[in-house]
């Protein structure tokens, strides 16, 4: 097949669009996708100065998406000076995964000269997935844990950094994903969340602004420049781009329904091309009227965590009651 742009050979056909692309027009295509959501995201906020830049934390974890990520952010930005970028790698501990993927991060960022910095489960609260999956106190699944882990890792280091934004690699199918797993479930307030982290502008461009939903000082908007790609493409990107990328799964993955609904989506989306799409673009308004509606709800009361001083509705937030949990087992 040929490229419908140029006539040299494809490296891609998008059933979505129809459109057969080289490698060339193909990488331009990913990088127009990407930098069309920045825009349209408008994650360059009007405040930002060469004199007082943002600062923007990319989760690099060292697989494609936040590796093509990290790659594509660079060639943007790494010459705009309202843009400072800083790569944040979190160690988990889990053996035979996690150290090769930490070399692949080292790798880039030391090729594109970003400063990075990795932050260890195990310097942080003492303890490594590999142990938490194998002892489970509390009966749940290793990602119920490590989430909360990584969740207030990020937070705590977003705010150390003073990051302004958290970007993060979900892609397409990713997204598509978590949207179909929130409407499975019924789970409205979930959807409205999804909307006030993720999705939608940051500054007024045709409505309502994005709003951190808590008042929470730590909350760090969070970004998804690569929203709009196929998962597929960005594997396609990280390869035609010779980008160090680990490949390997992690061990513990346990979200066995979001791989349920993957496969769906995969057959849904090759007898009926563009549904990811679809989902997407109704979703991110249905999510925005949530969001609307949701917010007006009363907080609840918090105070502080007694052993980390985080906002909590009990004597200890969650992060702590687990590590304690994990410690005493
Ligand atoms: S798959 Fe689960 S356990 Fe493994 S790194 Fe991700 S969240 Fe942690
Ligand atoms: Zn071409
Ligand atoms: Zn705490």
């Amino acid at each position: 097949m040929e490229c419908d742009k140029c006539g040299e050979p494809a490296v891609l056909h998008a059933e979505y669009s129809g459109l057969h692309l080289c490698e060339d027009h193909f990488i331009r295509s990913v990088e127009k996708r990407v930098r069309r959501r920045i825009r349209e995201d408008a994650l360059v906020s009007s405040e930002a100065t060469p004199e007082d830049p943002e600062t923007w934390v990319i989760g690099l974890s060292g697989g494609k998406d936040s590796v093509v990520l990290t790659r594509l952010l660079y060639e943007t930005f790494a010459n705009d000076p309202r843009i400072e970028l800083l790569a944040l790698t979190i160690h988990e501990g889990i053996e035979g995964y996690r150290d090769a993927s930490v070399d692949a991060c080292i790798e880039l960022t030391e090729n594109m000269e970003i400063r990075h910095e990795i932050v260890a489960y195990e310097e942080e609260f003492d303890l490594r997935m590999d142990e938490v999956a194998e002892t489970d106190p509390e009966n749940m699944a290793p990602c119920a844990y490590c989430g909360v882990f990584r969740r207030d890792i990020l937070t705590r280091y977003a705010k150390e950094y003073g990051a302004d934004k958290l970007l993060t690699g979900h892609n397409l199918d990713d997204e598509a994903q978590t949207a179909l797993m929130n409407v499975l479930e019924g789970d409205v307030t979930q959807i409205a969340k999804h909307f006030d982290a993720s999705l939608g502008p940051f500054e007024e461009t045709s409505g309502d602004d994005r709003q951190p939903r808590t008042e929470n000082e730590t909350f760090v908007p969070r970004a998804k420049p690569l929203r709009d790609v196929p998962e597929k493409e960005i594997a396609l990107f990280a390869h035609l781009e010779d980008l160090p990328v680990h490949m390997a799964e992690c061990p513990h993955a346990s979200e066995a329904y979001r791989g349920e609904i993957q496969q769906l989506l995969l057959e849904l989306e090759e007898n009926h091309p563009g549904t990811r799409h679809s989902i997407m673009a109704g979703y991110e308004d249905l999510a925005e009227i949530a969001a609307e509606q949701y917010r007006q709800d009363s907080l609840p009361d918090t105070t502080d965590c007694e052993r980390c001083g985080a906002a909590t509705t009990n004597r200890l937030c969650r992060k702590c009651q687990l590590v304690e949990s994990i410690h005493a087992a």
